[in-house]
């Protein structure tokens, strides 16, 4: 049984077939500042990755494999070259072909054994929102036919960052996550978590060619990073995760940078440890939603807390392998009256001051139902202010989108009912 903040009755979706599930230390209660109504909590956190729900289609999609699968794959079925496969990965990845009828430069056989054995399915875009401040948060349709989003942010130089969802619906429990209020739906495949990147590039494409140029030309916009802040606990999904990043890196492909690649935990420790220990720490950016200072509020707020404390997951990150690791970003949702003290910025300065890294503060985006708040301005700048006097360096992330529900923590598919 989980407490909803909103006092919502829909049922509780987090079941992850073979996954541990522990009831967290006592009865937490969410109550003063945080709920009006007290709540008394009998959690429940998934600790381990549910393994539900990964699609099933009869035929393998090719685009869930990365280089090495597809050659190993093409070397079993399609026998030919070893260049065949580079092919066949850029006509997937980098040109983004619908099948292979339009990969011209195969053979007409192995094209027509492509087509018998293997699927090309892509995502389908459900809608495309548009806010005010040009963020485009898209609704997709995957293999099993049920939604999830990805937000589709202007940079404000160059580009556009894609806010990638990693689960439909999620398998934590965050008190102020829209998303957890689905519950976890499913993990979604390799070729969900990269189709979402590709579909936003197509949706920039189609943009400007409807735009159009005085002079013809037609240059559409690219999306230069990569944060996987959308819906669900990417490291939950750690298997389609690693081989997401691989096909979105590979240079045959999307060949996007891992210094412009973002991975976002709420701190499951064994999979952050997996994370370094595997170097995928060395390869692209990791970000920890720390959102408290104190075991206690984080016990609240982030139920994952009473698995791993802020102790055990600070530790994690302190001993991955240290070199060439890039930089570590903690995040810190701003909550009114729960974690924004002077105190709070006092003792997060503590907790982090001695990492190479960054803070994110998100001033708290609501959504419906839920008694949190965001502080108001001069509580936000004098909290950023004393991080910074303590020698932080902190960045405050502004909603993007929130017109639509397209910011951090708003992803509920409010419109899919
Ligand atoms: N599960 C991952 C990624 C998804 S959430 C994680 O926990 O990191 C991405 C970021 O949005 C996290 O830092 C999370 O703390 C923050 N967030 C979630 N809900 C929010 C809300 N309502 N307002 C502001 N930030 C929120």
């Amino acid at each position: 049984m989980v407490c909803r903040l909103a006092g919502r009755s829909a049922p509780h979706k987090l079941r992850s077939g073979g996954s541990t599930r522990i009831r967290c230390h006592g009865s937490a209660s969410i109550r003063g500042p945080v709920g009006a109504r007290a709540c008394h909590v009998n959690d429940v956190v998934a600790i381990r990755p549910p393994q539900r729900g990964l699609p099933r289609s009869p035929l393998p999609n090719l685009r869930d494999m990365p280089r090495e699968e597809l050659a190993a794959w093409m070397a079993a079925h399609v026998p030919g070259p070893a260049f065949r496969t580079t092919q066949v990965f850029e006509w997937l990845h980098a040109r983004r072909a619908a099948g292979p009828e339009s990969m011209t430069n195969l053979p007409k056989a192995d094209r027509q054994r492509l087509a018998a054995l293997a699927s090309f399915d892509r995502l389908r875009v459900d809608t495309v929102q548009r806010a005010a401040d040009g963020t485009r948060k898209l609704r997709l349709r995957g293999a099993a036919g049920d939604p999830f989003e990805a937000v589709l942010i202007p940079n404000d130089r160059r580009g556009y960052t894609l806010c990638v969802s990693s689960m439909v619906g999620c398998s934590l429990t965050c008190r102020f996550c829209a998303t957890a209020t689905l519950g976890f739906i499913r993990n979604l495949a390799t070729w969900e978590i990269v189709e979402q990147v590709y579909q936003a590039q197509d949706l920039l494409a189609a943009e400007a060619v409807a735009d159009g140029s005085p002079d013809g030309q037609v240059w559409a916009p690219r999306i230069v990073n990569l944060v996987f802040m959308g819906m669900g606990e990417p490291l939950h999904n750690y298997v389609q995760l690693k081989r997401a990043l691989a096909i979105l890196m590979d240079e045959h492909g999307a060949a996007i940078a891992g210094r412009r690649i973002t991975v976002s935990s709420s701190g499951l420790v064994p999979a952050i440890e997996r994370f370094g220990r595997e170097g995928l720490a060395r390869e692209v950016g990791l970000a920890i939603s720390l959102n408290a200072t104190t075991d206690e509020v984080r016990d609240r707020i982030m139920p994952i807390n009473t698995r791993w404390n802020i102790a055990t997951l600070l530790d994690t990150v302190r001993h991955m392998p240290a070199p060439g690791r890039r930089h570590v970003t903690f995040e810190y949702v701003l909550l009114a009256d729960v974690n924004d003290s002077d105190a709070d910025a006092a003792r997060l300065a503590t907790l982090v001051g001695g990492f190479d890294c960054h803070v994110n503060v998100i001033p708290f985006n609501p959504h419906p139902g839920t008694p949190l708040r965001r502080p108001d301005d001069a509580r936000i700048v004098g909290f950023v202010d004393r991080c910074r006097a303590a020698g932080l360096q902190v960045h405050v992330r502004m909603p993007r989108g929130d017109d639509i529900a397209a910011a951090c923590g708003q992803l509920a598919l409010e419109a899919s009912a």
